[in-house]
């Protein structure tokens, strides 16, 4: 017999190097399946269709919505981004543990519908190191970057819809966190599975005072 796998939340401010500390966790723990979203944004460099996102344009998007394809779905810097029902489902049966990347509308959304997760945050060391963070990507202007900052506050402010809150200093030491947290949830009282008969049977029957 074989567990349903465990759903993993991971959300983090823009730049906090949430995309970065993923792929070391995956290096650190092959069997561990990332969820592949939908969304309308548009594909970039080195991104591959189908491994990094679904890129669909916004109509397929709306209508996935309308079918109820979506077990969450958010808008995020003026784009669509989705998790369907499908993706998460199809690994829980695998028994396969699943990681889906969300921002905090995605995160909140499941903690309101009570769905059964563990939740992470991580978060960087300060908002102004945040801020030097999405500077030197420069890959925006500054005014949007100041935007993600305000947007990033009111994130953070969000905190307590996690389990879990990490501090991303160090890359290597932060993939590392989350291997253990993954192995923690896998030991879970609720999650145990007697591998022999004698136990099964022990954890079935009275204790002797
Ligand atoms: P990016 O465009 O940089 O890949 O992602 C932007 C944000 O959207 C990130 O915070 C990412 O975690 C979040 N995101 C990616 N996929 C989903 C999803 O399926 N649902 C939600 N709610 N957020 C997502």
């Amino acid at each position: 017999m074989k567990n349903k796998g465990i759903v993993f939340i991971l959300s983090a401010p823009s730049g906090t190097g949430k995309t970065t500390a993923c792929k070391l966790l995956r290096k650190k723990l092959p069997e561990l399946k990332f969820s592949i979203s939908h969304t309308t944004r548009s594909i970039r460099e080195g991104e591959v269709e189908g491994v990094d996102y679904h890129f669909i344009p916004q109509k397929e998007f709306q209508e996935k919505i309308e079918r109820g394809d979506f077990l969450e779905w958010a808008k995020v810097h003026s784009q669509y981004y989705g998790t369907t029902f499908e993706t998460v489902d199809r690994h829980r049966q695998n028994g396969d543990d699943l990681l889906l990347e969300l921002d905090v509308q995605g995160a909140q959304t499941l903690r309101e519908a009570n769905y059964e997760g563990t939740f992470i945050f991580l978060l960087p060391p300060s908002i102004k190191e945040l801020e030097i963070r999405l500077q030197k990507r420069s890959t925006e202007p500054e005014e949007v970057i100041k935007a993600r900052i305000e947007v990033s506050k009111n994130e953070v402010k969000k905190f307590n819809l996690y389990d879990y809150i990490l501090t991303n200093s160090d890359l290597e030491e932060t993939a590392e966190i989350l291997l253990s947290i993954i192995r923690a949830e896998r030991c879970r009282k609720s999650r145990y599975l007697p591998p022999s008969s004698d136990i099964r049977s022990l954890l079935n029957s009275k204790v002797n005072s």
